[in-house]
């Protein structure tokens, strides 16, 4: 028993033991449990979220189906545009490739233009060269025209009948002109006293010929003042025979005179040549000889009351030729209009003298003098021309005035000058070694101008009435002197060669 017992013990203390084991086991069972229940629930609740998840991403993906096919519907369509941008590529490339051709071509075009307009340029500088030799050969050739011409030329001129004294056509006709071809517009016939006196010279305006006309064969030898010339125009005639109507003519377009058309053909000309690197100044002055006393016509503040001399007007010459007057008053002139206004004021002075000395104006001798100095700065030549445009007192003879007084000094004072005038023509035609320059103020004035290389046209101007036919013999008379002077043949070898030089030594030198 006692061995059963504690049998019985033993076992009961393994039981006891083992339900000790068993009851642990089971709170680890029923922890275990517990565990799994948590764990169940939250897996439920997991389950809970995934299937919401995967419901929601079912969505979604649905979504994204449509999305997907939204795109590959944009895709197909963005294939075919890029389809049709590779043709346009295409296309455009072989565009290019083309304007890759055209642009060598024009880039070869454009290099033969380059290389034209390089020869153009050299052809055009060469032009320009020619054109200056051109010019130098004309100014050259010119002035041996006129050496063979002569340097001194005269033209006739005849006035039209004034309105009062052909109104009926009584006045015979005195004057008439030869028909030859010879003497075409050369020569003149006067019948004086039932003879017929015949004469010719360098050209011959009839009463019908314009201002214009005139001028016309006149401009070359302006133009040579603008070379470096030193020109005279004379106008020689009896009073009332058209001198001051040739030269300074009256108010109008076509009426205008020799003066102002030279002046405006001098300015005209200049600023033409000044594409050739010319530029020119110019000085004008007036003045009148009255009685062997000069008159500054340009004088400011000219009064009637002043008398003349009351400067000294002292004539001087330097060794190039140039010629000043001491006090008289010489202006800078830019442009015709500039010489219109002083010859307006030089015409006022005249007249202001005209009521006060008697018709002063046909009883003296008017003197316009141009200066013309050029220089050339592309070219370094420099020039210096005198243009003297001269109206003379009126030729006629002493006993047709029949004057005493004042009135015979002045006809004396005006024959004396003419006569020192032709004296002094003469003598340079003749190749004299004394020239009688200073025996009057008027060709001592002009001296540099009348001899040398200078230019000098006569313009003889005669009336046309049978009653003024002694005086018009007389003028014609001493223009076919004048006139003969160029006829000289020796004269003008040795006078060509000189003025040849001298005319380099102006122009070129
Ligand atoms: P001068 O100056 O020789 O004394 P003018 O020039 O004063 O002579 O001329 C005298 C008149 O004759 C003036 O009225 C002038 O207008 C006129 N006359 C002169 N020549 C011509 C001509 N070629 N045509 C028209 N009228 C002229
Ligand atoms: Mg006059």
């Amino acid at each position: 028993f006692q061995s059963s017992q504690k049998e019985a013990i033993r076992v009961k203390e393994e039981l006891r033991k083992e339900v000790e084991c068993l009851r642990a086991d089971l709170q680890q069972v029923r922890e275990d449990r517990d565990q799994s229940v948590a764990q169940l629930n939250t897996l439920t609740a997991e389950l809970a979220t995934y299937s919401e998840q995967a419901r929601k991403s079912s969505k979604d993906s649905e979504l994204l189906r449509i999305k997907a096919a939204a795109f590959e519907e944009t895709c197909s369509s963005q294939q075919e545009q890029i389809e049709t941008l590779q043709k346009q590529l295409a296309v455009a490339t072989e565009k290019l490739k083309h304007a890759d051709v055209t642009a060598i071509e024009a880039m070869t075009g454009y290099e033969s233009q380059k290389e034209t307009i390089k020869d153009l340029e050299e052809r055009l500088a060469y032009a320009e060269f020619q054109i200056i030799e051109a010019d130098k050969l004309r100014k050259k050739l010119h002035n041996t025209i006129l050496e063979l011409k002569g340097n001194i030329r005269v033209f006739c001129r005849v006035r039209p009948f004034l309105s009062d004294t052909d109104s009926n056509g009584q006045e015979e006709a005195i004057i008439s002109y030869p028909s030859s071809v010879e003497n075409a517009g050369r020569g003149i016939d006067l019948m004086n006293q039932g003879q017929k006196c015949s004469f010719s010279y360098d050209k011959v305006f009839d009463h019908s010929a314009s201002q214009d006309d005139v001028f016309v064969e006149m401009s070359q030898l302006v133009q040579s003042a603008l070379d470096g010339y030193k020109v005279c125009i004379f106008a020689y005639g009896q009073t009332g025979s058209g001198k001051t109507y040739t030269m300074m003519g009256k108010p109008g377009r076509d009426q205008k005179g020799i003066i102002p058309r030279s002046l405006e053909q001098i300015f005209k000309t200049s600023q033409s040549l000044e594409s050739q690197g010319w530029k020119y100044c110019m000085q004008a002055s007036m003045l009148e000889i009255y009685n062997e006393t000069i008159r500054d016509l340009l004088a400011p503040g000219r009064s009637s009351s002043e008398m003349p001399g009351g400067k000294q007007y002292t004539i001087k010459h330097d060794s190039q030729g140039n010629t000043t007057v001491s006090d008289l008053t010489t202006t800078n002139v830019f442009s015709t209009a500039d010489v219109t206004s002083l010859l307006e004021k030089a015409s006022h002075s005249r007249s202001v003298g005209k009521t006060q000395m008697n018709e002063q104006s046909s009883r003296s001798h008017f003197v316009f003098t141009l200066k013309i100095f050029g220089s050339n700065e592309s070219t370094g030549q420099q020039v210096q021309g005198v243009l003297n445009l001269i109206d003379l007192a009126g030729s006629e003879r002493l006993t047709k005035s029949g004057a005493t007084g004042e009135r015979l000094k002045e006809t004396q004072a005006i024959n004396k000058s003419l006569s020192a005038l032709s004296d002094v023509i003469f003598a340079i035609a003749k190749n004299d070694d004394h020239v009688p320059f200073r025996n009057s103020k008027l060709t001592y004035l002009l001296q540099p101008c009348l001899g040398g290389d200078s230019k000098t046209l006569m313009f003889v101007n005669v009336s046309p009435e049978a009653s003024s036919a002694g005086e018009t013999l007389c003028s014609l008379r001493f223009a076919s002197r004048v006139n003969a002077c160029e006829i000289g043949v020796a004269r003008r070898q040795t006078q060509s060669k000189s003025s040849s030089d001298n005319s380099n030594r102006l122009s070129y030198g």
